[in-house]
């Protein structure tokens, strides 16, 4: 309960460790810097490679690369005109396709670092599709929706806390908040993204698509596959920290006016 309070203290009211949302403008809790988690990013991202395996399908694999780059771009020009490069410092954008024929995932950690698994492909069934997954989770990560979940966690475990006094007091705990925060595949038992941070990845990811030349209308297409597939006896990892319900389509269309003035000036 102690916590708690001092969570909504430190979350609702003071805030002075509040960052603000792009795209959005939202306010987030943010008691972890970027220079803080991106290099613990890219050292698990290195141990998800090292395990892989990549896949050496070269046709999927290019276009996971393809849409990865055209997406980092339009990323590069949105916060370029918003005066917002430098919340890009740090980053080391990568696009890696593992094989994995059992994992529907894809994820983006912070500071860019996306894998795919073979077995989200099908469900993608194009380079639209894959557009629809890339600009999602690449919004996570611009909208730091890893560093917000690894403040939040950091104050419910250890009360008011910074990253460094954290990882002194427990490293294994603050490791395993880690990952959980930054949602990539592991046996802990995963974190749901919340829907206020799947309706902001949505409406971000959208623009994110649109500005790389992909439709944005193929979104709620995509989602409606997912769902389909999500009613067998194992729902796929990626719907499960990504809940998908009837508010997701309304959500999509009611952001989709937005993401179509981005498509239209291609
Ligand atoms: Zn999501």
């Amino acid at each position: 309960m102690f916590k708690k309070v001092v969570f909504l203290f430190v979350a609702g009211i003071i805030c002075y460790a509040c960052t603000t949302v792009p795209v959005t403008g939202r306010s987030q809790l943010s008691l972890v810097s970027n220079s803080e988690i991106i290099p613990m990013a890219a050292q698990q991202y290195d141990e998800v490679l090292k395990k892989g395996p990549i896949s050496n399908n070269k046709e999927q694999t290019d276009m996971v690369k393809r849409v990865g780059l055209k997406i980092q771009t339009a990323v590069e020009k949105y916060m370029a005109e918003k005066g917002a490069t430098s919340e890009l410092k740090g980053f080391e954008w990568e696009f890696n396709l593992i094989d994995d024929p059992q994992t529907v995932n894809a994820w983006c950690m912070p500071g860019g670092k996306v894998a795919f698994y073979t077995a989200i492909m099908p469900i993608c069934k194009d380079e639209d599709g894959v557009a629809v997954v890339m600009g999602h989770e690449v919004a996570h990560a611009i909208a730091n929706h890893g560093r917000e979940r690894m403040s939040t966690g950091l104050v419910q475990q250890f009360g008011l806390s910074t990253l460094g006094a954290a990882m002194g007091q427990n490293p294994g705990l603050t490791s395993q908040i880690f990952a959980q925060a930054v949602g990539y595949g592991s046996q802990l038992g995963m974190l749901s993204f919340s829907r206020k941070h799947e309706s902001e990845a949505d409406r971000i990811g959208l623009i994110f698509m649109a500005m790389a030349g992909y439709d944005p209308q193929e979104a709620p297409k995509f989602w409606e596959r997912m769902s389909a597939i999500g009613g067998g006896q194992k729902p796929p990892e990626w719907l499960s920290t990504h809940p998908s319900d009837n508010t997701r389509i309304n959500d999509l269309n009611a952001a989709m006016p937005e993401a179509l003035k981005y498509y239209k000036k291609n």
